[in-house]
């Protein structure tokens, strides 16, 4: 049977405290108890349904979580003040000191820099690996390996992990696959094809708003409770909470992502058929020329499309500045960081959100310095927006003489 992540969200149904078509939203950090021997059990978290302080959990956090847990397809799930606040605790949590874990070379800056720099100080190594070649993934395990990382499409390479094969690669040696699928929301269902765990920064598509961050870790009620347990749990310990007022706010967008996923794709797919067709050199899942692109097609719930995210080459840093300032000017999208925003957003990922990661280390994996990263956006009339780009590339001098 297929997978419709959407239904599932469709299906859970909350109600405000006066029949309000939106839950209440708990405006509390602290609770209330008739007996103090329930106080002790909602501690103990042996007391359903009881809320004691909402760094442990609130309901509004609850509702969240569980939208997302039937979007990925998992038993629970919990949310977290960020995206980097879902990652660092899911590797504490499952990494102790003289543990290993194979990665992506291809990873979001942030996490790469925790990986590279933070967790080898907690005595937690990492070996980075290309997640596309089976083979070189399976040669870096050791017996010390405990976690496979990876994101389903990578940042900003637009990689594509084989999830089905890594997961039988997890199973072999005893892993967990730990995929971050914050580029493919409901595109790929991770959990679906083999993962153990699956996170989201949801400060991007999920939201959609760019109005603030957030994060959440989808897995089983076991990971989740460990996670969150008062003596040794890494989210619960280090803190990483979502604010309720938030946390009703994301459930709200959360509401519209499928039709903004479909917008998304759509817009994207028609851009980067066009820019390849011009001979820019174009990163995208769905056109035929991306290494991976029947492996997407394979693991993809077909409705929502191959996703937001583009890239072009236009040859050196310069021209990429001086493009991206001069589409920002004619009002087509925002020089910034960031992605899954209504306005299309474009960045130089070299010297922006991967620069953590070291020159070299980046011309290897093929991070190259006229490298455009753009997170496509709603645009109603995406002809108009493509001849308007293509009239900044012309005058920029993207092109040869000959092409134009
Ligand atoms: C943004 C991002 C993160 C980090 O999320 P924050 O919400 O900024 O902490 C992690 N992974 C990917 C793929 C991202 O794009």
């Amino acid at each position: 049977m297929k997978f419709k992540p959407a239904n599932h969200i469709q299906n859970l149904q909350y109600f405000g405290e006066f029949g309000g078509v939106n839950p209440s939203i708990s405006d509390s950090s602290t609770y209330t108890f008739l007996s103090a021997k329930t106080m002790f059990d909602t501690f103990e978290g042996n007391a359903d349904g009881c809320y004691l302080y909402s760094r442990h959990s609130s309901p509004s956090n609850l509702y969240l979580g569980e939208a997302l847990a039937a979007m990925e397809g998992t038993e629970t799930a919990t949310v977290t003040a960020s995206g980097m606040g879902a990652i660092t605790p899911v590797l504490l949590q499952l990494c102790d000191t003289g543990d290993h874990i194979v990665s992506s070379r291809t990873i979001y800056g942030g996490t790469y820099a925790f990986l590279k720099n933070f967790a080898p100080r907690l005595g937690i190594d990492t070996t980075f690996v290309d997640i596309t070649k089976l083979e070189v993934v399976e040669a870096a395990i050791t017996p010390k390996t405990k976690v496979l990382y990876c994101e389903s499409v990578s940042n900003p390479l637009l990689e594509v992990a084989d999830i089905k094969g890594l997961a039988i690669l997890a199973k072999k040696y005893n892993l967990k696959l730990v995929v971050d699928n914050t580029f493919s929301p409901l595109s790929i269902s991770p959990v679906k094809l083999g993962a153990d765990i699956v996170i989201h920064s949801l400060t991007k598509f999920i939201n959609g708003s760019s109005d603030t961050v957030g994060g959440v870790v989808c897995g089983t009620q076991e990971l989740i409770d460990q996670l969150r347990n008062v003596n040794d749990g890494a989210a619960m310990l280090l803190g990483s909470t979502m604010d309720s007022l938030r946390s009703a706010s994301v459930l709200k967008n959360l509401r519209t992502l499928h039709i903004r996923m479909q917008q998304h794709s759509h817009n994207a797919t028609y851009l980067a058929e066009k820019f390849e067709s011009d001979g820019l050199k174009t990163v995208y899942p769905g056109l035929a020329s991306h290494p991976s692109h029947e492996l997407f097609k394979s693991m993809m719930n077909e409705k929502y499309g191959f996703g937001g995210m583009l890239t072009i080459d236009v040859g050196s840093l310069d021209k990429a500045n001086a493009l991206m300032e001069l589409m920002q000017e004619r009002n087509l999208g925002y020089l910034a960081v960031s992605l899954g925003f209504y306005k299309t957003l474009f960045s130089a990922p070299g010297s922006s959100t991967s620069s953590e990661i070291p020159e070299d280390e980046q011309e290897a994996m093929g991070l190259s310095d006229g490298l455009i990263r753009f997170s496509i956006g709603l645009d109603a009339d995406i002809e108009r927006t493509y001849k308007m780009m293509k009239a900044c590339m012309v005058e920029i001098g993207v092109f040869k003489a000959e092409t134009v």
